[in-house]
């Protein structure tokens, strides 16, 4: 394998991520972050990541909140032939530093959404190729992530990025706006023709890791409005001025279950609870596409998969197994409205069962005044870096509640995890 290749990193350093060839210790072994390419696995190479789960790890799988997979609790003496497997299947890139700025999340449904503007898997592709094959970019933070949208029934609105590309319909037809996104949001640029749009992500980034040392840069976000107007500067004379922008999407849809657009079928979407699946659910739902002939499955940070299938017969013959196999295929479902981290014993910095916690969180819903839950082994708050209704953050004192935030704000009272029968009553008015 690789001379690139390097191991395990403690889970505590701050902005770094794990891959593929940069595994990171955790409390249950290493994680092995495996990046897919243009947001989708093929069922051969989802079946491959399941048996590299089986036969190396700990027969458990997460699927991350930037829609990658992660296998667990790897021993570092099967690194060598785990690599050999993940590679068989083109799932191991050419370097570690390629391989960690390929952070480009795509929206899942692209190419299948009869209400997208455009299919934009073609920029996708060419902007991780630019990303893989442009050592000056391996600086680029770990963290430093980019943003595909199709523009279509799902949104990448709210997921986290750096550089953000979303297609609109625009005088002249389709245009593709690029984006940075501030602490004052997204800052919308230009617009582009879609052909242009890869190579501007590119300048885009590449200026950003040019610039001064003086700019505090860890993510975009990060910068002053100085850094942020050089950047501007970078694409002043690229396509048009962005202006404000409309919303394209087609509205608030629900994300798993039978997903339709224009009154036809063009996927399924199951949820992996809390970002978990098992080698043996997965294992199952990977067969069963595979002998529907879906090709492949679109993975989205919001822990879903997506298999796209037009007919209702190999629909519903996918919601069974998924169902079967412990994934979620309801809208309804309460565990969809719970972020909840590894916590312990997975990770070695919490201080609770954060998924036991959420289960039992999940049989008391609804809540008053509760329609997003966080609950979070330490005050780092991996699961979910938006605020939520209610977080729930393990520490000496039991679990701290958080009303309307994050997991690193002061609680405002705490419960043992022994009495979260109690929560309903605390959560109460004047409770
Ligand atoms: S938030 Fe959870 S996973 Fe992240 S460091 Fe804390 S306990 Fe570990």
């Amino acid at each position: 394998m690789s001379s690139s290749a390097a191991i395990a990193e403690p889970a505590s350093v701050k902005g770094w991520c794990p891959g593929a060839l940069r595994p990171m210790q955790t409390g249950d072994g290493l994680i092995v972050r495996v990046r897919p390419r243009c947001g989708a696995l093929s069922v051969s190479q989802m079946l491959a990541v399941s048996e590299v789960a089986r036969r190396h790890g700990n027969g458990l799988i997460d699927l991350t909140r930037r829609a990658n997979l992660q296998i667990r609790g790897v021993d570092a003496r099967d690194l060598p032939s785990l690599w050999a497997a993940l590679s068989e299947c083109g799932l191991i890139d050419a370097h570690a530093d390629a391989e960690a700025v390929r952070n480009v999340m795509v929206i899942p449904l692209t190419g299948i959404d009869a209400t997208e503007v455009c299919d934009v898997r073609p920029i996708a592709a060419r902007l991780e190729a630019a990303l893989a094959e442009t050592p000056a970019l391996w600086a680029l933070p770990g963290k430093f992530g980019f943003v595909v949208d199709g523009g279509g029934l799902l949104s990448l609105d709210g997921e986290r990025a750096d550089i953000r590309l979303k297609a609109f319909h625009a005088e002249g037809g389709i245009r593709i706006a690029i984006g940075i996104d501030t602490t004052q949001g997204t800052q919308w640029l230009r617009l582009l023709d879609p052909e242009a749009t890869h190579a501007a992500a590119v300048r885009l980034a590449t200026a950003f890791v040019a610039l001064p040392k003086s700019q505090p840069r860890a993510r975009m976000r990060d910068l002053d409005p100085s850094g942020v107007g050089v950047l501007r500067e970078v694409l002043a004379r690229c396509g048009a001025p962005a202006g404000d922008l409309p919303s394209v999407n087609a509205g608030a849809c629900k994300r798993v279950g039978l997903i339709e657009t224009r009154g036809s079928i063009v996927a399924v979407g199951v949820g992996a609870p809390f970002g978990r699946l098992t080698v043996r659910g997965l294992t199952r739902i990977a067969e069963t596409a595979a002998e529907l002939g879906v090709a492949a499955f679109r993975l989205s940070p919001w822990r879903v998969l997506y298999a796209p299938v037009t007919g209702s017969r190999e629909a519903s013959i996918l919601l069974d197994t998924a169902r079967a196999g412990g994934l979620v295929t309801a809208a309804d479902d309460p565990l969809l409205a719970i972020d909840a981290c590894p916590g312990a014993p997975a990770c070695r910095s919490a201080s609770a069962d954060t998924r036991a916690v959420a289960l039992r969180i999940a049989a008391m819903m609804p809540l008053p005044g509760v329609t997003s839950v966080h609950v979070s082994g330490c005050a780092k708050g991996c699961a979910r870096s938006r605020a939520a209704d209610l977080v729930l953050v393990a520490g000496p004192k039991g679990l701290g509640i958080v009303r309307n935030g994050s997991a690193a704000a002061s609680p405002n009272a705490f419960v043992a995890p022994d009495d979260l029968h109690d929560l309903p009553a605390i959560l109460r008015p004047g409770g």
